[in-house]
């Protein structure tokens, strides 16, 4: 499996923003926004793509989600509302491949996104 810049970030040759860490779980914001908050969850754990995830890989995507709701609750952007986004390989717009989930909020979001 190929080590992509995500790992960099998990073991802090680069720097980032962390927004909230475990010993499984890291989350931080992308460094090229989209929306007044933008975060990535990832888990610490090497999965390339959405394709790549096997059944026992199902509390793994639940406990990024959880995350990821607390973390928009701290943000205060919980009751305005967000969106959460898996892109997956070339037309989903993967350019990193370590699965991540994006955390986009605090202003109207468009929808379809294009
Ligand atoms: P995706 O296009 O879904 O693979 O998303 C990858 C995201 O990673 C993009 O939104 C990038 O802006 C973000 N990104 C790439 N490098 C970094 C970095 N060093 N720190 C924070 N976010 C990054």
């Amino acid at each position: 499996m190929t080590v992509t810049i995500f790992d960099k970030i998990i073991s802090k040759e680069i720097p980032s923003d962390i927004i909230y860490e475990d010993d499984q779980y890291l989350a931080f914001s992308d460094i090229n926004p989209q929306a007044p908050v933008h975060i990535l969850i990832i888990p610490k754990k090497r999965i390339p793509t959405i394709n790549d995830l096997e059944s026992s890989d199902g509390k793994t995507i639940g406990e990024m989600i959880l995350i990821a709701k607390n973390i928009a609750k701290n943000k205060q952007i919980d009751k305005d509302g967000y969106r959460l986004v898996f892109n997956c390989n070339a037309h989903g717009g993967q350019s990193v491949f370590h699965i991540h989930l994006h955390l986009l909020g605090g202003r109207q979001l468009n929808w379809p996104p294009g």
